[in-house]
């Protein structure tokens, strides 16, 4: 396979007119784009379909060895992503943040059971490194960032059987105890605690340092008794830490990446945050992980899309290639309005990630765009493997070729980090008025619309109406408890909607002053989505000028097999 010379045409020169450093690393993302593109591609294919790990409890003697074995391809390439740099290089040069998630988003392109992980290791290394105590960093952060092919992976544990979405319920247990003698005060190492408990989701559970939400010993109950502990699976002394892998999760999909049950049997773990910050310490970390599954969501629509796409242009029926036909075409444009619609929604959150490192200020920002863009990348990366695998038709629906495992492995993107309604309930929370998230909405809406040229006046109205709707909902929503705990989902998915069309018009609004008319008929078809006109009175002109940023895709994606 050649190389485009970028590693995505549509998205790149976007990402890097707003955040110019991104510029710096533009070869290395087209030669990972590259190597993802070819060889994840084939290991993710091998290992869903042949060698997914496997749980080893004991060895030949019969002694527990409680390890997980992997396929050495993908063992390699997981070691290989840290080499790369995907979560050192922020560390080791100070490099955005943006660059791992852009990263994440090429890589769920080929493979989410990766960017799962990447995702968990990352969350650990920024817990680690913006607020662990100064003792623990210097400690364990190089463990995770070193871009030597040796990094430590990451886990995140929170979810027990009870259930995820009520953390507060945590029931594994922290009491204190004196640091191993190999790992004494005398090395600088803090607070130390034995775990118990059972935390019934562990993605990447063969991880070499997870964090972990448990309750020392007196704390009250609900998340301000929670604690945050870092938890190596060895010890100083080479031994495993006390804990056990119960069993694998036999999983709808994601089968490549290893998903455990792990009970800790007083595991020795160092104290992070006391009760009550070690639960908002974890939802930090979270925010992290949903920023990662909002790009990796849109790298499911990416590959998706240019399937579909390559398949449309190729496949015959009835004496024409499929994509003449107008049904498909407008299934085509669809997936494709969407896509833009979910890049422009999962950059900007992953672009105000950073701008939080900087400014605390932004943070509401940060939390609001994140529950809202979480929500609605997801739904579209399965709706576009879904319409992915119809087009292709019977062949989609096989493994011998990629739509099946995309759409398998997408479905995870709505539960894991918090299910639509758990986004809807944070939401709410940053609409109150200790947060006052609605001001930050409209403003960023507002400024939008105030920059959008005159020539493009429709985008303007249509954003205008848009936006009184989005307050008379907020307000209806909010009248009262229960129509706030009725409402809030609906209003998600209206806010989130609205947030992507503003986002295509800033997007469409500075391509006019640059003389390109084409991405408006992006925004204009979106409009359409959302406040569909009557039967069948949608813009000619949009449709035609989407059509012609497809076939420019096509073209791209045909280069780009
Ligand atoms: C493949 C996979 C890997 C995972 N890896 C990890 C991991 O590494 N670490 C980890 O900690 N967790 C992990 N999880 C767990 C995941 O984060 C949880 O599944 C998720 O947070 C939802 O929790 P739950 O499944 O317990 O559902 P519940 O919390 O029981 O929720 C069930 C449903 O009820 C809804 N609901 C809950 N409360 C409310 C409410 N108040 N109002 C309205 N609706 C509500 C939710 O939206 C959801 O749809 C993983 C899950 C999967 C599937």
């Amino acid at each position: 396979m050649t190389s485009l010379g970028s590693f995505d045409p549509y998205l790149e020169p976007w990402l890097t007119a707003r955040v110019p450093r991104l510029a710096d690393y533009s070869s290395q993302l087209a030669e990972f784009h590259d190597w993802v593109r070819t060889e994840v591609e084939a290991q993710a294919n091998y290992t869903d379909r042949y060698a997914p790990p496997a749980l080893e409890t004991y060895d030949r003697n019969g002694e527990v060895v409680n390890r997980i074995v992997a396929n050495r391809w993908y063992d390699e390439q997981h070691c290989e992503l840290y080499r790369r740099g995907i979560i050192g290089l922020p560390y080791a040069e100070n490099a955005p943040h943006l660059l791992t998630f852009t990263m994440g988003y090429i890589l769920s392109q080929a493979d989410i059971s990766l960017h799962c992980p990447v995702t968990l290791t990352g969350a650990v290394a920024y817990v680690l490194g913006s607020h662990a105590p100064e003792s623990l960093r210097q400690r364990f952060l190089y463990d995770v960032v070193r871009m030597d092919g040796l990094a430590k992976t990451g886990g995140t544990w929170a979810t027990e059987q009870h259930g995820g979405s009520d953390i507060g319920a945590t029931t594994t247990v922290a009491t204190p105890t004196e640091p191993p003698a190999a790992m004494s005060d005398a090395h600088g190492i803090g607070r130390c605690f034995f775990l118990s408990g059972l935390k019934w989701f562990t993605s990447n559970a063969n991880s070499g340092l997870a964090i972990a939400t448990a309750r020392p010993d007196g704390a009250p109950d609900g998340s301000a008794g929670l604690g945050l502990y870092l938890v190596p699976s060895h010890l100083e002394d080479g031994q495993p830490n006390h804990s056990r892998i119960r069993r694998l999760k036999d999983k709808l999909g994601t089968k490549g990446l290893p998903t455990g049950e792990i009970e800790l049997l007083g595991a020795v773990a160092f104290e992070i945050a006391p009760p009550p910050d070690g639960f908002k310490l974890m939802m930090e970390a979270l925010e992290y992980s949903r920023v990662h599954n909002a790009v990796g969501s849109v790298g499911v629509q990416r590959r998706a899309l240019g399937e579909a796409l390559a398949w449309a242009k190729s496949r015959r029926a009835f004496g024409h290639v499929l994509a003449d036909y107008p049904m498909v075409q407008d299934e085509l444009l669809r997936m494709r309005v969407d896509f833009e619609a979910g890049a422009l929604l999962a950059f900007e959150a992953a672009i105000t990630f950073d701008e939080v490192q900087r400014d605390a200020e932004r943070r509401t920002w940060l939390r609001l765009s994140t529950a809202l863009v979480k929500y609605l990348t997801a739904e579209y990366a399965i709706a576009a493997s879904r319409a992915a695998l119809e087009l292709i038709g019977g062949n989609g629906y096989t493994s011998d070729y990629p739509a099946a495992r995309l759409l398998r492995d997408a479905q995870v993107l709505t539960v894991w980090e918090g299910p639509a309604n758990i986004q809807a309930l944070e939401l709410l929370r940053l609409l109150s008025p200790r947060y006052r998230g609605w001001e930050q909405y409209e403003s960023r809406l507002q400024r939008i619309r105030d920059g959008i040229p005159s020539a493009l006046g429709n985008l303007g109205d249509a954003l205008q109406s848009r936006m009184q709707g989005d307050g008379n909902a907020v307000a209806i929503t909010l009248r009262d408890e229960q129509s706030a705990q009725r409402l809030a989902r609906k209003l998600l998915h209206r806010l989130s909607q609205s947030l992507a069309f503003a986002l295509l018009c800033e997007a469409a609004s500075a391509a006019m002053i640059n003389g390109d008319p084409l991405p408006a008929h992006s925004a204009w078809r979106y409009f359409e989505e959302i406040e569909p006109p009557a039967f069948g009175a949608e813009d000619d002109a949009a449709r035609l000028g989407v059509l012609e940023l497809l076939q420019e895709d096509s073209m791209l994606s045909a280069k780009n097999r």
